[in-house]
């Protein structure tokens, strides 16, 4: 492990990474390594998740190319150094900012989205001019193989390595010297990575989750919302850090909305159980069954053990005190949590652990603005949910316990570089108030300084 940190440390530092053709050339081979092997990934999924290949596209790996296309588009922006304002006490010099890159540094990634969640950094990193380091989760297997052909195919070892296993593997990355992290994973074990670093004062960026909220009031479009709810908790399965976690709905409406929602998945689901996404194991299996008390179902409910399958589930008159709301569900399991007035609303979320999304489905402007402005969260919609995510427009990342940090387009171009800042002064002649001997210019740099 410490041989493949040592090579490309080695070789980043004969600076061929710092050049715009380079960092356009391996952005171009991943895209057309990503293109050869669309079929093979797809297949990697059923096997992990049974994601419907369509699913999978989107999700995995349309959205990486789109992402691919954004950066090829600008890297070369990107990368210019930014001439800046200058105050006027360092007169006749320019200021300016010079990207470099950081150097070597780390991705893990998870189970969820196994392929995108390690590719989307890559891309920002091999922009930006580093070598990397792939971990991918080791609870994908299929996935992770194709990930590592991929590379050992295409890519040398001393620029992009994948390396395959479990905690023990990362342990003994995270022993390393890296010049970044980029941790996509649980809260948890957000914690140790962040440990880890902070002895050797690496920095890093950590995605992780929480319960992400969606808050219907009395004045939504019931069928629009319930809609885009159900699509948004049944991706993968429920398994997406930015699904809707529980919805938290006015009561006046509740009755209507949980029609709207059964409807909803009646619609999306029932007639075709190929389209559902399979739990990753048989652990999250048991922890999701564990969930589900079966005296508040209201639709769904239905496992095959066999398949890790569990139909979209509708739990009603969910109070704060079930355990289904003591943790990120990560499940086709949704909670029904009613509220009174927007008061309580803001009143009890912002007590809460800030989550990676928060949604808002209203048609009333002053609740979508308290809502934005009182309530911390990572990101998030009015009037959707899930769909902020894919934008290279949008920073992408948590606030608090959902993470640390951003990325997507220029964000991720920015997580994995360092800007020197720097001026550039005349030396046609000389002159500097600050200079000693201390005389009478303190007057003069009052002025300056104002
Ligand atoms: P996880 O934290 O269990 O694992 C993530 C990675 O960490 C894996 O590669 C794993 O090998 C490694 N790992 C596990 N235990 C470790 C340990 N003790 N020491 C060092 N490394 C260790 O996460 P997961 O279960 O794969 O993914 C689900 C979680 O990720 C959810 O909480 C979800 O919300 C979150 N997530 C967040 C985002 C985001 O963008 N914010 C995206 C996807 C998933």
């Amino acid at each position: 492990m410490n041989e493949y940190f040592e090579q490309q440390r080695t070789f980043f530092l004969r600076h061929e990474t710092k050049s715009y053709a380079f960092r356009k050339q391996l952005l171009l081979t991943l895209k057309t390594t990503i293109e050869q092997h669309e079929e093979e990934i797809k297949v990697a999924l059923r096997k992990d998740l049974n994601k419907h290949p369509t699913e999978s596209y989107s999700t995995e790996i349309g959205v990486v190319l789109y992402s691919l296309n954004h950066a090829l588009k600008n890297l070369k922006r990107w990368m210019q150094p930014q001439k800046v304002k200058t105050p006027f006490f360092n007169l006749f010099s320019k200021s300016y900012l010079y990207q470099e890159p950081k150097g070597t540094v780390l991705i893990i990634g998870p189970y969820n989205y196994p392929f995108h969640l390690v590719i989307e950094p890559l891309i920002g990193a091999l922009a930006a001019g580093n070598t990397v380091i792939l971990k991918p989760s080791e609870f994908t297997t299929h996935t992770e193989k194709v990930i590592e052909k991929m590379f050992q195919q295409n890519f040398d070892p001393a620029v992009v390595k994948v390396l395959c296993g479990g905690k023990k593997t990362t342990e003994k990355l995270l022993n390393l010297p890296f010049d970044h992290i980029f941790f996509t994973g649980s809260t948890r074990v957000g914690g140790i990575v962040y440990e880890a670093a902070a002895k050797r004062l690496i920095p890093v960026t950590l995605e992780l989750g929480g319960k992400s909220p969606a808050i219907v009031d009395g004045t939504a479009k019931l069928e629009i919302a319930a809609k885009r709810i159900a699509f948004g908790k049944m991706l993968n399965a429920g398994q997406t850090c930015v699904a809707p976690d529980y919805v938290y709905v006015e009561s006046s409406v509740k009755d209507t909305f949980e029609e709207y929602l059964i409807k909803a998945f009646k619609s999306m689901y029932e007639n075709d159980k190929q389209q559902l996404a399979s739990i990753v194991n048989q652990k999250h299996f048991d922890r999701l069954i564990g969930l589900i008390d079966k005296e508040k179902i209201v639709y769904g409910g239905k496992t095959q053990a066999e398949k890790k399958h569990i139909s979209p589930t509708v739990l009603s008159d969910i109070s704060w005190d079930d355990a289904i709301m003591q943790a990120e569900i990560f499940g086709p399991l949704l909670p029904i949590i009613t509220f009174s007035n927007i008061d309580e609303v803001i009143d009890t979320l912002q007590k809460k652990d800030k989550p990676l999304a928060t949604y808002v489905f209203s048609e009333n402007k002053v609740t979508k603005a308290r809502i934005l402005n009182e309530l911390s969260f990572g990101n998030g919609a009015i009037n959707d949910t899930i769909m902020q995510v894919a934008s290279p427009y949008l920073p992408f990342g948590g606030v608090g316990k959902s993470g640390l940090g951003a990325y997507h387009g220029k964000t991720s171009f920015d997580t994995f570089s360092h800007y020197k800042s720097y001026i550039k002064k005349t030396t046609l002649f000389d002159f500097n108030p600050a200079y000693p001997p201390y005389q009478n210019q303190e007057k003069f740099i009052k002025k300056l300084l104002k």
